[in-house]
């Protein structure tokens, strides 16, 4: 049996890969990664600037494991539904093995190729791994798919966990000697015009588990203590990690769940929302364009280039909505609970439309993940699939004063108010007008209170008539 095993930048592991452990049990095995111009494209890559440079890392990485265990990594460019099907005819490949992905624009590739390969009589098998249950079997009484997360995640943990990750193979067979093909190298950044960040999270399966150690070494243990808190390394820094699949969810379930204590449970719960994210997204594919509320459908959100501007570089006025901007662009990562923040002040605040901040941290966050992305802004802007009415707005200044108690975090990422006193950190509108004048950062873009105001009334305008 004569397999491709294609890995497609979600996957980029040698460790619990279900498709490359069946193709090494199946006899000969030529690891394949497709350059597509739909992401690799100069152009294109310079959009996606901190994914991109870490996806390079995860791939020389995947290179050099490969190579290590005996085969190698043909790196070929061209566009998938072009490229595979071409050279599983060219190779003879028995079939071609790949882990499937949730979004829309995926399946639509994977159909197409599945077809190509039919023509040529190769079986193309996708595989789970992507999450832990395959999506679209985790349904309510009535066979549906779970609209609110708890009795989701109650039915996800109650088959959890799934089987036990697989064990990376001992050893590859060598390509077999007929396979040839025009291949390049994995792209150097700077080739394709991107600037080396040296804030961003190295990427590739050992960095990864290295982290993966680091947490359940410390923060796991206080984990549900300090995971809002934003001035703390209170939690995994593995979203990157799970988004390219230098590690499976499989692999981060089983290593926590062993470890246990005190963190397990809530740290296990965020698995949950990342699971029920891409199931939303399996069943429901239209949520990249439009809300998860139906009634949200034609919302009057204000068009404000100026306004989106001031929330995107940092300069809002509203200390924790621009510590988030900064650090988005800076290291491509925002905590949890600052992305709330902004995300509630760019849609609440500011009454603009989800979708802008959605594109905005498609482009800069690390971990930028359709799913989780859409999940995470749809919640936040009141339309997307969340217990709690819409009309819940986070207060930038309370949510600043609990989470970032001492204003580590914001005077980390806006120096001009690493000088102000703790009392006016969060809103430093009150200082005396002696300090405001020195502090160098601007005036409020908006009005708390006028804000929440402006809010509420639309959306139950809106919502009257919907
Ligand atoms: C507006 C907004 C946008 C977001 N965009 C993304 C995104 O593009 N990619 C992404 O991975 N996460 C996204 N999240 C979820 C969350 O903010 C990040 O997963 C988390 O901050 C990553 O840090 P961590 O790995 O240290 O998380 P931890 O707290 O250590 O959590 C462990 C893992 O659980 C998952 N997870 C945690 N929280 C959530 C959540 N609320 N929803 C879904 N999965 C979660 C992540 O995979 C994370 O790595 C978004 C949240 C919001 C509010």
């Amino acid at each position: 049996m004569r397999s491709i095993v294609w890995f497609r930048g979600k996957d980029l592991r040698v460790a619990d890969h279900g498709p490359l452990a069946e193709a090494v049990a199946g006899g000969e095995v030529i690891p394949l990664f497709v350059l597509d111009p739909y992401f690799f494209a100069p152009e294109r890559a310079r959009e996606l600037p901190h994914r991109m440079q870490f996806l390079l890392d995860a791939l020389s990485s995947l290179e050099a494991n490969l190579t290590h265990l005996g085969s190698r990594l043909l790196v070929v460019p061209g566009r998938s539904v072009d490229v595979v099907p071409r050279l599983a005819h060219q190779w003879r490949a028995d079939q071609v093995l790949a882990h499937r992905w949730v979004e829309p624009f995926g399946r639509v590739r994977d159909r197409r190729i599945a077809e190509a390969l039919d023509q040529e009589g190769v079986a193309f098998r996708l595989f789970e791994g992507e999450t832990m249950l395959p999506p679209g079997s985790v349904r309510t009484g009535q066979g549906g798919m779970f609209r609110v997360f708890t009795p989701f995640g109650r039915a996800c943990a109650a088959r959890l966990p799934a089987d036990p990750p697989l064990a990376a193979p001992r050893a590859l067979p060598p390509l077999p000697s007929d396979v040839t093909a025009d291949t390049v190298p994995v792209p150097d950044p700077a080739v394709l015009g991107l600037e080396a960040n040296p804030r961003l999270q190295v990427g590739g399966e050992r960095a990864a588990r290295a982290r993966l150690a680091a947490f359940l070494d410390g923060p796991l243990a206080g984990y549900g203590r300090d995971r809002d808190r934003m001035d703390l390394p209170g939690t995994s820094r593995l979203s990157a990690d799970l988004k390219f699949g230098t590690l499976s969810v499989r692999q981060v379930w089983q290593a926590v769940s062993d470890q246990g204590g005190p963190g397990a449970g809530p740290f296990l719960n965020e698995l949950l929302w990342r699971e029920f994210s891409h199931h939303l997204l399996w069943e429901w594919p239209e949520l990249l364009e439009r809300p998860f509320r139906p009634a949200f459908g034609g919302f009057p959100w204000r068009e404000d280039a100026a306004g989106f501007e001031a929330w995107a570089e940092g300069r809002t006025g509203y200390p924790v909505v621009d510590a988030a901007a900064r650090q988005l662009k800076a290291e491509g990562f925002v905590h949890n609970r600052a992305r709330m923040v902004a995300a509630s002040f760019l849609t609440k605040h500011l009454l603009l439309d989800w979708r802008l901040g959605e594109a905005h941290y498609l482009r800069w966050l690390t971990d930028g993940d359709w799913a989780q992305n859409n999940a995470g802004w749809q919640w936040s802007a009141g339309c997307g699939c969340d217990a709690q009415p819409w009309f819940r707005i986070f207060n930038p200044v309370a949510q600043g004063r609990k989470f970032d108690p001492d204003g580590a975090y914001v005077r980390r990422w806006v120096p001009e108010l690493a000088d102000c006193p703790a009392a006016f950190l969060h809103e430093p509108w009150k200082a005396p007008r002696a300090l405001r004048g020195r502090l160098d950062y601007p005036e409020p873009i908006v009005d708390h209170a006028l804000a929440r105001a402006r809010f509420l009334a639309t959306a139950k305008a809106h919502l009257a008539q919907a």
